[in-house]
């Protein structure tokens, strides 16, 4: 019997990496970062690979080994890195790793040495994100130095990619802006010999609206997950993650009871109040007091004043809902139940972060 659970459905997971290739030429990339979106890192990738992804995409070296340690082989690409890690380790487990900088470059050239291997290096080109990526006016330096790295056997130039900042936005000037800067950064870094295996734009928004963009991988994360990047569209994915748990106490109360912490809420009247065990601890937004949608008893209802840390209460009027009975709080949507972008809406946030946070020690994943 189970008390709280976060349900992933590793067929959705398939579904939506079919759907995605279906759409595009390229090789995909499996974004499996920040635990697979909540999802499970390892568990998301090994479905992603059988449907057919060949890369996998982390943020950490740490994400990255960890993908080696479980036994996966495919192609994996580790983007965040600050100076003085181990690199010689991701260099060693054949993990490629992106750079930025000479500054980076420079450590992954020491690495190699370390290794007794050359490292596989993705160059990052900042085409108008303003986060990581060398800019325009540093990229020249940053290729020069690879070729050279490149001549010396140290390193192997294996991608050049960039990230978009308003892909959400299909037809947002910004994103031919960075197409075309991405275009001059592949000219710069082809006069000066690099041709990389893999050239690399596209998240989910750009992979699913954006075929100009896609060049030889595309790279999503949330789609995988069957969240849409793209406001009012679905794309026939598949939402993966369902939240639930089950009833603890249901009781009724009188007209005029203030309910939960600060009693934000008041009951109208004499009403069933249902507690239901899952709370900010395990990813509930407390943004959405007095909003996030629980599919209860038969229909949508809304939590009843403050989340708390380990629960929320959900007022339930005149109808029978006892304890044990299951309360979704996001799952597929079918039969009208909500989903993380309604929690999404009534948190103030996006999709991604619903699903990203939610799960705790506490609140087992159960893969079906
Ligand atoms: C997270 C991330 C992605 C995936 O983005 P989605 O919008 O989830 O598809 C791709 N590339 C980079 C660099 C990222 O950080």
């Amino acid at each position: 019997m189970w008390q709280a659970e976060v349900r992933v459905s590793l067929d959705a997971i398939r579904h939506n990496v079919a759907r995605l290739r279906s759409g595009t030429a390229a090789e995909l990339m499996a974004v499996v970062k920040a635990d697979g979106y909540g999802h499970g890192m390892v568990p998301a990738a090994r479905a992603a690979l059988d449907a057919g992804a060949t890369w996998l995409g982390v943020c950490t070296l740490g994400e990255a080994l960890e993908l080696r340690r479980a036994g996966l082989t495919a192609p994996v690409l580790a983007w965040l890195l600050a100076p003085g890690l181990p690199l010689h380790d991701g260099i060693a487990a054949g993990i490629d790793l992106s750079a930025s900088s000479t500054g980076l470059l420079a450590e992954l050239v020491a690495a190699a040495r370390v290794a007794g291997r050359p490292a596989r290096v993705h160059l990052k080109v900042d085409t108008g994100l303003s986060r990581a990526g060398a800019t325009p006016a540093d990229w020249p330096a940053l290729v020069e130095a690879a070729a050279k790295a490149q001549g010396d056997g140290l390193v192997e130039v294996t991608g050049v990619w960039s990230h978009f900042a308003y892909a959400d936005a299909p037809g947002h000037a910004t994103v031919d802006r960075q197409l075309a800067e991405f275009g001059a950064a592949l000219d710069v870094a082809a006069g000066v010999g690099i041709t990389p295996q893999v050239r690399h734009l596209a998240n989910s928004a750009a992979t699913l609206t954006r075929p100009d963009t896609h060049f030889d991988l595309v790279r999503p994360g949330v789609a995988i997950y069957g969240l849409s990047p793209v406001a009012g569209e679905t794309f026939g994915l598949r939402p993966a993650m369902t939240a639930r748990a089950r009833v603890v106490l249901a009781k009724r109360v009188a007209a005029g009871q203030g309910v939960s912490y600060g009693h934000t809420y008041v009951t109208q009247r004499e009403t069933t109040l249902a507690v239901v065990p899952l709370g900010y601890a395990d990813g509930v937004p407390r943004s959405a007091s007095n909003a996030g949608p629980v599919w209860l008893g038969g229909k949508v209802r809304r939590v009843a004043g403050r989340v708390c840390m380990d629960q929320i209460v959900v007022d339930c009027g005149d109808d029978e809902v006892r304890a044990g009975d299951e309360a979704v709080l996001f799952g597929t949507g079918d039969g009208g139940g909500p989903t993380a972008d309604h929690w999404a809406d009534a948190a103030g946030t996006i999709n991604y972060e619903i699903v990203t946070r939610f799960g705790s020690a506490r609140v087992p994943r159960i893969y079906g």
